[in-house]
């Protein structure tokens, strides 16, 4: 887990003197340097799957490191558009592709997608033919796993996200000449941080998708693995071995056969740029215990109440005192809004700021801005010793109708 930077804790610091709401940060210089990182490699193409972090100036460095983009709705469609991506680098995935949305996508221009259904297949070669055009496919599929694992994207439990090799077995891919059906997508574990584990699942994948694709005989040339690296939220968790997932894609891209490994990252590509500056309001003591109560909560970050995970919390001033346990409260009435326990000086008061990290992916834009009408928090980015407010806070009075 990197430490706050000096720059970075210096440039907080500074907005905090004349901010009194919880805001965002993200640092973009550490976002270029890592994504560097992932795509110095000739073995996985990777997309960015947008609903992590749809903001302008975080899809802007994802597409200046060489991303393409994976998106879930037209809106995302729409914010990836007006940052000047082609939309030939442009994938769709979800569940919920309507004739509507798909007709929308490809009047826009995009030409891959992964197709979840057979309703999905037999629509996107409905609108393919009536542009008189022929689209990239990708089936998602589905597979049951013999251990019981729960998993936020449902691990071997049942979900929407494609179908079962059985189900799509069914499928005759001749019968949709306007789709050329170039491999399979299969994602069903998230945020795991052993790539060992994660190597087992990938290879437990590789024989179902290869008598799959001999079933529906089609030439698999592109194999898309999702997401799913995870990124530490405790301290004593490590980083996951990168260097070894290459070496386990490389080795599923040789036993596939495949020209292409796809992956789109999320999480692991954005995850750790991000910070949640949030403003003490209180500490008190009940029942034995002390509480801190913040001025923003799930209604800004929504993810511990959703994972039961806390993101790392710090007090941004350097405090002489004591570390006590703590609970972290937000502002919402309902017990739902807890942002952790954490181990903090003891001297916190209602003049401090809590910073949580690893916020930049699932931050905002997975919360629940409008309950109890708070002001949405403003986002902002650090970049080349200079901070600048993308998105301003919005107040109630701007969202109430
Ligand atoms: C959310 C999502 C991702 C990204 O997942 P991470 O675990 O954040 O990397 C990738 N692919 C699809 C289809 C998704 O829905």
């Amino acid at each position: 887990m990197p430490a706050l930077s000096t720059p970075v804790k210096s440039a907080i610091t500074t907005l905090t003197q004349s901010q009194h709401e919880p805001f965002y940060l993200y640092d973009l210089d550490a976002l270029r340097s890592h994504l560097q990182q992932l795509t110095d490699q000739s073995v996985v193409k990777l997309w960015y799957a947008v609903k992590a972090n749809p903001l302008s100036s975080v899809i802007q460095t994802l597409d200046q490191a060489g991303f393409n983009f994976d998106v879930a709705s037209s809106g995302e469609l729409q914010q990836v558009l007006a940052q000047g991506i082609d939309p030939k680098r442009v994938l769709n995935t979800g569940p919920a592709k309507s004739k509507r949305q798909i007709e929308a996508f490809l009047t826009q221009g995009v030409n891959t997608f992964v197709a979840e259904s057979l309703n999905q297949v037999a629509w996107l070669q409905e609108a393919a033919k009536r542009h008189n055009t022929r689209l990239r496919i990708l089936l998602r599929v589905q597979l049951r796993w013999p251990d019981n694992e729960k998993n936020p994207l449902g691990g071997d439990s049942l979900t929407p996200f494609g179908l079962g090799t059985q189900e799509w077995s069914s499928l005759v891919v001749t019968d949709f000449p306007n789709l050329d059906v170039v491999g399979l997508h299969i994602f069903q574990w998230g945020n795991m941080l052993d790539a060992e584990k994660l190597s087992s699942l990938w290879q437990q994948m590789v024989d179902p998708l290869l008598t799959l694709a001999q079933q529906l005989n089609i030439h698999l040339r592109v194999l898309d693995l999702g997401g799913g690296l995870g990124i530490p939220y405790r301290e004593d968790q490590p980083d996951i071995d990168w260097p070894a997932i290459l070496t386990s894609l490389e080795h599923i891209k040789t036993q596939t056969k495949v020209d292409e490994l796809w992956m789109e990252l999320g999480r692991y590509a954005v995850g750790e740029c991000g910070y949640y500056v949030n403003p003490v309001v209180e500490q008190k003591q009940n029942y034995g215990s002390n509480q801190l109560i913040l001025a923003g909560g799930i209604n800004h970050i929504l993810r511990p109440a959703v994972t039961t995970q806390a993101f790392p919390a710090k007090l941004l001033r350097d405090s002489e005192h004591d570390s006590v346990p703590f609970t972290l409260h937000g502002p919402l009435c309902t017990a739902l809004d807890h942002l952790g326990e954490h181990v903090l000086p003891e001297d916190i008061n209602e003049h401090d700021w809590i910073v949580f990290s690893q916020c930049g992916a699932y931050g905002f834009t997975e919360s629940m801005p409008y309950f109890l009408c708070h002001t949405l928090p403003s986002e902002y980015v650090y970049q080349s010793g200079q901070t600048r407010c993308v998105r301003p806070p919005l107040t109630p009075e701007n969202y109430l109708r």
